[in-house]
């Protein structure tokens, strides 16, 4: 038996796994995909928001303020690309400026500094907005991050501590038993004390396996641009519009891989699982920003692509144990700012969850570090050529567009974390995320992979079953 099983591998289930792993228990996590960080945790806008928005008294408001406060030693352990840009909140009509003074108040509720700025101040900082602008709300603890790794590193260093994690296997049925709970899967039958269920847009479905709920998880959709890094400094902060009923808007930020990215659209759907994109939205999407951003070079875009919100009914994180079973705990509803509260709605439902459930003592020697990535795009030129001359590796690109040598994707493959796809290897590395989306570097990671797992080229798969490259030989 379990001491605790976690139901899905999103940044809320990798975190869970990484802080109990500080812990003396028996946990494994089990994930449907074949990778972690696969559906809602890869597809957003990835800002560390600094929390000025959540209305007072929420979980969303408590847990996104928290999470940002950690993000900075966290992402220094688990060697994640964080930078703090700060954000501004644009005003871009007379009117729209008593609102800006009333996200200030509820910036200073919710414990978050903020700066007014006049419309001079912000042109000066922002030479491409609006000359229109009438002012701007600065939020300078807003950040941005690398939403792949940073699932993928909290997850490394669980397993590094000691978790266990298997993919591809989807829970189908949950049983109570006696001093805990009866887990099936697709692939096999395991039993814990304590579940928590993280499964994002699908924890309806796993909680109701339970007991009864009085909640709904209703699918959100948001559409984007990502264009090429084509100039540093386009944009240096992440520009919001004014928030509305549908959300914090369509936003324009540079990634920490300098990209820029537009959106998110919002739009209710009916499906779990479409992904799909429309023109008509990305249209608005475009329209909508370029009233705060009129020159977005939108020929300089090199993909469009569209995430799923977990919006729940209730309106907040629902983050509490199941009414009849405290050792079922329900982590649910984690639409945005999710991926910034992630490591504080972790904390707490370690400490005060499961420690009212489970006896945790913590462990002597919990390492929170994950061993360092080596990046030579990231070195100064000298110190590159060396380590490039003594690990030869290294200095073999694969992607050109991204700069991604052999030897970081050996790296990858060696490590606790399972790396079993082409995306996979995609979202630890960056091969395949530039100008050419995999064109050219494709075939070469594909062959790493067969090399790496000793099959055939055939077997390997670009995501999903089924996405084989390639499907059988021809000579
Ligand atoms: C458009 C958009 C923009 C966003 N922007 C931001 C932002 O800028 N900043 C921010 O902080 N947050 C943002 N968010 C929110 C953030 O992405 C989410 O809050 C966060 O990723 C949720 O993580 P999760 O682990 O709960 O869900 P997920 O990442 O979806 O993980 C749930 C996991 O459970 C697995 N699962 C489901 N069912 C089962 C089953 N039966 N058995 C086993 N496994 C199962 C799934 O495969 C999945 O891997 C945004 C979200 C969207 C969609």
């Amino acid at each position: 038996m379990f001491d605790i099983i976690i139901i899905g591998a999103g940044a809320i289930g990798s975190f869970l796994a990484r802080t109990l792993s500080q812990y003396e228990s028996n946990v494994l996590v089990l994930e449907k995909e074949n990778d972690v960080g696969n559906v809602t945790s890869m597809a957003n806008s990835a800002i560390v928001h600094s929390g000025y928005d959540p209305v007072p008294g929420t979980k969303k408001a408590r847990f996104n303020v928290e999470g940002n406060r950690m993000f900075p030693e966290i992402c220094e352990e688990l060697d994640v690309s964080f930078r703090q840009i700060g954000s501004l909140t644009v005003a871009i009509e007379e009117k729209q400026l008593s609102v800006l003074k009333e996200l200030a108040e509820r910036g200073k509720k919710n414990g978050v500094p903020t700066k007014m700025l006049t419309a001079e101040e912000v042109l000066a900082m922002e030479p491409n907005i609006t000359k229109d602008v009438k002012g701007a709300l600065l939020c300078p603890t807003a950040g941005i991050v690398n939403p792949f790794t940073l699932t993928a590193h909290a997850m490394e260093n669980a397993i590094d501590n000691g978790v266990k994690l298997h993919l591809g296997e989807a829970v189908k049925a949950i049983k109570k038993i006696n001093g805990g709970f009866q887990v099936d899967t697709d692939v096999a039958t395991y039993e814990a004390k304590v579940v928590i269920n993280a499964a994002g847009l699908y924890s309806e479905e796993i909680a109701k396996m339970v007991e009864p709920i009085s909640w709904k998880i209703n699918p959100r959709k948001g559409e984007y641009y990502v264009l090429d890094h084509f100039r540093p400094g386009f944009v240096n902060h992440v520009l919001f519009p004014l928030p509305s009923e549908k959300g914090k808007g369509i936003l324009v930020t540079s990634t920490t891989s300098d990209n820029y990215l537009v959106g998110p659209s919002s739009e209710f759907v009916d499906e779990k699982d479409d992904f799909s994109t429309d023109p008509l939205t990305l249209k608005d999407v475009r329209a909508q920003a370029s009233l705060m951003v009129p020159n977005i070079p939108f020929p300089e875009q090199i993909r469009v692509f569209s995430g799923l919100r977990a919006t729940p009914s209730t309106h907040d994180f629902i983050i509490e144990p199941a009414k009849k079973n405290p050792n079922f705990i329900n982590v649910a509803g984690i639409e945005s700012p999710g991926l910034v509260s992630s490591p504080a709605i972790a904390k707490y439902v370690v400490e005060e969850l499961v420690s009212a459930v489970f006896p945790l003592k913590k462990k002597a020697n919990w390492n929170p570090s994950v061993r360092k990535y080596i990046k030579p795009s990231e070195m100064k030129d000298e110190e590159r050529e060396a380590f490039v001359k003594a690990h030869p590796e290294y200095g073999e690109m694969v992607c050109n567009c991204e700069q991604v040598s052999v030897g970081e994707i050996k790296d990858v493959l060696s490590r606790s974390l399972p790396c079993l796809t082409i995306k996979a290897v995609k979202k630890r590395t960056r091969a395949g995320f530039g100008k050419c989306q995999g064109g050219f570097c494709q075939p070469k990671v594909l062959m790493l992979l067969a090399e790496h797992y000793g099959i055939s080229p055939l077997e390997i798969l670009y995501d999903k079953e089924g996405s084989n490259i390639l499907l059988k030989e021809s000579k």
